[in-house]
């Protein structure tokens, strides 16, 4: 119980220093908007189509909203229309809109900044220290034949000293694994049903009435995958991506139905080179806020064909889809 509340507040801190990162962000964006506004006027500002929004809080997205469709009472000249519900993963409403470049350019900033790993020995390191000191700690003095003091040269140090050391040790480790355990798990930005469904395994080819295209490529599909990472990690652990963003189509698979919009994908990802002169490749990239050039971006589009051999378990609203064998 203690530990749930603990977490908690551990979950809360972290979320209220990423929100005094985005705040920041934020200022600096308006800041640098202005700076150019006032001596550049060819640097477009915002893009010049709808682009997607996302989460300061948990990075999910809010896919584009073309602005004929919107709500027909904001419908003002040059309104831009913004998601009007809350984050569905975090019940934020901070939805960050990346068609603005700057601010887009910020977050980038900041999502590079964050994305050094924590390096395993500082884990390790503090472990090894305590056992050591622990063995140490357990010398046996010849004359009583019991524990009590460790002798370097002259000085003798008593074993409650090194009994402290060793449980500071202990402590300090205990603190690093639950910093790494409590790290970020999902991408910078995502867009994926987060389910882990064991439900009736079922087989067969894939059928459905919708067609998909994959956002890089165009390829026709029933679902896909976009994964960006800033290494060539196709199979990293899901917090280590800029981006994963699945959508998958209702589909029926053996006679079962399936609605699109609760399938997890589990794709053996398929690289894709990114070509910047390729328009489609550009418009990809900079409806999710990131930049074709400059960054050196590795990125993944792998799909499901319409009519491929799939493996699907869960049920109708929750299921995982593997490529079947
Ligand atoms: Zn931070
Ligand atoms: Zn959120």
């Amino acid at each position: 119980m203690c530990q749930a509340f603990a977490r908690q507040a551990r979950a809360d801190r972290r979320r209220a220093e990423e929100r005094r990162h985005i705040r920041a962000a934020q200022r600096a964006a308006v800041r640098a908007a202005r700076i150019r506004g006032d001596r550049l006027e060819h640097v477009p500002d915002r893009r010049e189509f709808p682009c997607a929004f996302v989460c300061a809080d948990c990075g999910q997205l809010h896919p584009p909203i073309d602005p004929t469709t919107g709500n027909p009472m904001r419908r003002h000249a040059d309104a831009v229309p913004r998601p009007e519900i809350p984050c569905s993963h975090c019940g934020s409403h901070g939805w960050i809109d990346l068609a603005n470049v700057a601010m887009a350019d910020v977050l980038r900033d900041s999502e590079r900044a964050h994305a050094r790993k924590r390096p395993r020995i500082l884990i390790l390191a503090p472990l090894v220290l305590s056992l050591l000191g622990i063995l140490v700690a357990t010398r046996v003095d010849n004359a009583t034949g019991r524990a009590t003091r460790f002798v370097i040269g002259e000085y003798a140090i008593p074993l409650w000293l090194l009994v402290a050391i060793a449980l500071f040790g202990v402590a300090l480790c205990v603190r690093l694994w639950q910093r790494r355990r409590h790290a970020r798990r999902l991408p910078h930005r995502w867009s994926l049903p987060l389910i882990n469904s064991s439900g009736r395994r079922r087989r067969g080819q894939v059928v459905s009435l919708e067609t998909l295209h994959a956002p890089l490529t165009g390829r026709p599909c029933v679902a896909y995958e976009l994964a960006v990472h800033t290494a060539d990690e196709p199979k990293a652990a899901l917090g280590n991506f800029t981006l994963v963003e699945q959508r998958c189509a209702d589909l029926v698979v053996d006679g079962c139905s399936y609605r699109g919009t609760g399938v997890r994908l589990e794709l053996r990802r398929e690289r894709i080179e990114l070509d910047p002169t390729n328009e489609a490749h550009r418009r990809a990239m900079h409806i999710r806020g990131l930049e074709p050039v400059g960054d050196a971006f590795t990125v993944y589009e792998t799909i499901v064909a319409p009519h491929a051999l799939v493996a699907v378990s869960g049920d109708e609203t929750t299921a995982m889809l593997r490529i079947a064998a």
